[in-house]
Formats: C-alpha cells, structure tokens, sequence
C-alpha cells in the first residue's frame, strides 16, 4: 500500500550508473543519526557541507567525500535526508549503498523519495509528475515547461478554478434550500456568467496542456513513400542540427523502422509503411503487425512522392488502408529537376509542400507546416505551456464535458439537483489533477515509472 511509506528509511544511489566526477547516495527516513554516525562519525550539522570519511563495518575507509543533512521536515521528503557524497564509480558508490543497506536503510524504490515528498505534502500530483518529466525532457522546450508545472503553476491555474467552481457551487446548493427564490437568485447572482468564465479559464488549461502533451509525448507520423523518393533525404534535411538525434532503433533488421527527430522541441516519431509489404514470411508478419499497431496510435501521415510523377498507385494503395481520421500532409520532392519553387498549396487530401530535399529548399516551409499540421502554436511555446500528460488531458476534459452538462442544467430551472451533481463531478475531475483524491494504484503507477534515487 502505498501510502502507508514513510516509517522506515529509504536509500539509493542518486546519480546516474557509470563513472563520473561525483556520485550520491540519498537516504530518507525517520532518525538518521545511528545511519550517519556509523558512517560518517557523527550527524552532520544541518545543511553544512561537512567533508567525511565514510568507514564500512571495521571502520575502514570506503570512500571521502561530503555528508550533507537536512532535517525534517526541510528536506525534499520532508523527512530527515541524509546525502553522502562520494566518487562517481560503480563499485565505490555500490559499497556505500550496502553499508547503508546493512545499516538498517531498505533500497528506495523508483520514485519513493518524490512520493514521500507527496504524502508529506512538500509536492503536489502535478509537481511531483513534473520532477519525472523534467527528468526525462529530451528538448529545452520541454525541460522548460516542466519547471514550470514543478514551480506549481500549472497547479495554481487548476486551484483557481477549482476554487471559482466551489464559490459557484455554494451559490448553486444555496438555492436549494430555497426553492420559491431560486430562478431569481441564480440570475442575480449571475450563475451563467460564473460558469461561462470557469468554462474560458479551461478551455485555456486546454490549449496549453494539449502543447504540453505534445512536448512531452511528441506526435507520430506515418511515412509514405516509396522508394527513392527521397524519404532518407528529407530526413536528415528536416533534422537539420540534431542529426544526432535521428536514431534508427534497432529491432530485428525486418521490424519496424522507427526515427524519432525534432522539430521546435516537439519529438517527431516516425513510422516507415515499408514494413507494410505483403509477405508471406513469418517474422516479416509480426513486422507487419507492429507496424499496424503502430499506425493505430498515429496522428498524421507525411506522405512523399516525387513531384515528377505525383501519387503512384502503390501510395493510393498504402493510403486507402490508414486511417481516415488521420491528416495527410504532401511533400512533393525533387522540385529542382522541374526548375520550381517551393511553396504549400492545398489539394485534395490537404496541405502540399513542394520542396527539394537535395538543395535543402522548402525545408523550413515543410517545418511549419507540419508543426501546424499537428496543432503545435509557435506563438504559445514561449510562456503558457505547461507540460501536462495524458492523465491531465483526460481530467481536463471530464470537467469540460461536465461543466457543459451544468450549462444545459443552468438553463432548465427546474434541474437544479442536476447542476448541482455535473458542478461536483467538474470540481472532482480538476482536483484529481492536483491529487486531492487519489487513489493508491493511481499513485503506484504513476511513481513506478520514476527512475531510482528520485
Ligand atoms: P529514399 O529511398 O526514399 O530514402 O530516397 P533517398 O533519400 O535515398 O534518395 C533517393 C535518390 O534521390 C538519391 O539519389 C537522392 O540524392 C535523390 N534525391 C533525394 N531528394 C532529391 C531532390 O530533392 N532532388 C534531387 N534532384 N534528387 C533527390
Ligand atoms: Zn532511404
């Protein structure tokens, strides 16, 4: 059970594996003092760097290097946390894990210390999310806007609304209790208008936690091509700078091909149909299927032909079996074998680009079409986007659909129980952002996924 953490201590090693200048092991827990004085001689002073000796069991020296202690309940967890820290080498940072272990101290699971930070209330649900997402942020972008949410703004927003939502809802439950007064009362009160701000304020949470989600998770685009057409060209031209970042992952040479690149801080992940061959080979099969699940979680299709001879039949064929809820979006290719410019026209199955991979022109033209093409606002990136999750979308929109149920309800003087009720649930679902009301498996899945000494 999660929450019932928290009694006993918690180490781990909280810098990454492999060798570094400097390595760390954290430790969490109820009265650290018999931990810090076997180790290091005694408790440290609180929050004073303090260089040590860190001894083993015969009082042999492990490691040198600095002890720190933060006191509950200043400290991250909240509880008292004692940090040792050493040399950044696998074996050396492993003894002094052990010792700790030996000592008394349990290996941390993953996310225990952010969760311990939870319960002892140092971090709400979304800031602790956060403390993973900046973790895991592979752009700037991303990196900002999860600062951002960790500094609690994206908490403060929800709060506001939620607080809005309980003033509207005490109104509403008032004119319950009086019933002969209540169309009156309401309108005076300007229920409506209330309720239409609060539905404003979330439609703007929207727009920024959906450029969040796109941040975060990226989008998946299914590439169309046939051969030749210039896919690994456009490729490379589109991820420009970060050419390290385009990885082919490896699978089985016959899996599908995966390219992850970057655009603006938006991961781009790419899902090559030419694993989309009839075969009657078994592994290519499974391929096969991998690449169908695969485009089941799309969210558009780059289709590439070569301008010289426009759509083939192939492409025809290989578009009619995707989705069609999915946008495509046209590159024609090679347009300096017909002398043109680059330019976005608009055809029959959506935006085109023409361009020309070879001479790197259009390049920047495709960029933002396609970062268009995926609802991604350039003008929003700088302040207002927090990076939100798909939990967070799915909240946002229950108290969405909720408050539109409240609206109807508001119309209809006669259903004042329903307002009420869609007024409740709208209030629960954003308070479930913050973790007001969380259940422990929701909590156990969302630290499981944190990395270890975190
Ligand atoms: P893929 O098989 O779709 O990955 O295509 P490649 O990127 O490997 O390119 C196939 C051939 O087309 C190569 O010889 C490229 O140099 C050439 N090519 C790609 N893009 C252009 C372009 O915009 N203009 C011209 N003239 N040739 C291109
Ligand atoms: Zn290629």
């Amino acid at each position: 059970a999660v929450r019932s953490g928290g009694n006993d201590i918690i180490a781990a090693i909280a810098t990454p594996p492999g060798q570094g200048g400097v390595g760390i092991v954290r430790i969490s827990g109820p009265n650290l003092c018999s931990i810090a004085t076997a180790i290091s001689g005694r408790l440290p002073e609180p929050r004073r760097a303090e260089l040590s000796d860190f001894l083993d069991a015969q009082g042999e020296v492990l490691d040198r290097g600095i002890a720190l202690f933060f006191p509950a309940p200043h400290s991250y967890t909240g509880e008292d946390v004692l940090e040792l820290q050493g040399h950044g080498g696998t074996a050396v940072m492993n003894l002094l894990l052990d010792r700790c272990l030996q000592l008394g101290a349990r290996l941390a699971e993953p996310g225990e210390f952010t969760l311990r930070a939870f319960l002892n209330d140092k971090l709400d649900l979304v800031q602790a999310e956060s403390v993973a997402d900046l973790i895991e942020a592979s752009s700037a972008e991303a990196a900002r806007s999860a600062m951002r949410s960790l500094k609690g703004e994206f908490s403060a927003t929800i709060q506001k609304m939620v607080q809005s939502l309980i003033d509207l809802r005490v109104l509403v439950e008032a004119t319950l209790d009086f019933p002969e007064e209540e169309i009156d009362f309401l309108q005076s009160a300007r229920a409506m208008e209330q309720l239409q701000i609060i539905q404003e304020q979330l439609e703007q949470v929207l727009l920024a936690s959906r450029q969040g989600s796109l941040l975060q998770e990226g989008v998946k685009v299914v590439l169309v091509g046939q051969p030749n057409v210039g896919k690994s060209s456009l490729l490379n031209q589109l991820a420009g700078d970060d050419v390290a970042i385009v990885t082919e992952i490896p699978g089985t040479t016959r899996d599908t091909i995966r390219q992850s690149i970057q655009l603006a801080g938006v991961p781009i992940h790419l899902i090559d149909t030419a694993g989309l061959r009839e075969t009657s080979d078994i592994v290519e099969q499974h391929g096969i299927a991998r690449t169908h699940a695969a485009i089941e979680q799309a969210d558009m299709v780059l289709l590439l032909v070569d301008c010289r001879h426009g759509l083939t039949s192939a492409d025809q064929t290989v578009l009619a079996g995707l989705p069609a809820r999915l946008p495509v979006l046209t590159v024609y290719n090679k347009i300096d074998l017909l002398n043109q410019a680059p330019r976005v026209e608009q055809n029959s199955l959506g935006k085109a680009v023409y361009l020309s991979a070879k001479q790197g022109e259009g390049i920047e033209l495709l960029r933002a079409t396609l970062l268009e093409t995926v609802g991604w606002q350039a003008n929003l990136a700088g302040g207002g986007v927090f990076m939100a999750r798909q939990r967070h979308l799915r909240a946002l929109m229950q108290a969405k659909a909720a408050l539109e149920c409240a609206a109807t309800w508001l119309n209809d003087a006669c259903q004042l129980e329903m307002l009420a009720e869609e007024l409740r649930m709208a209030q629960q679902a954003l308070s479930s952002i913050t973790g007001e009301f969380t259940a422990d498996d929701l909590l156990g899945e969302i630290f499981s996924s944190f990395c270890i000494g975190k």
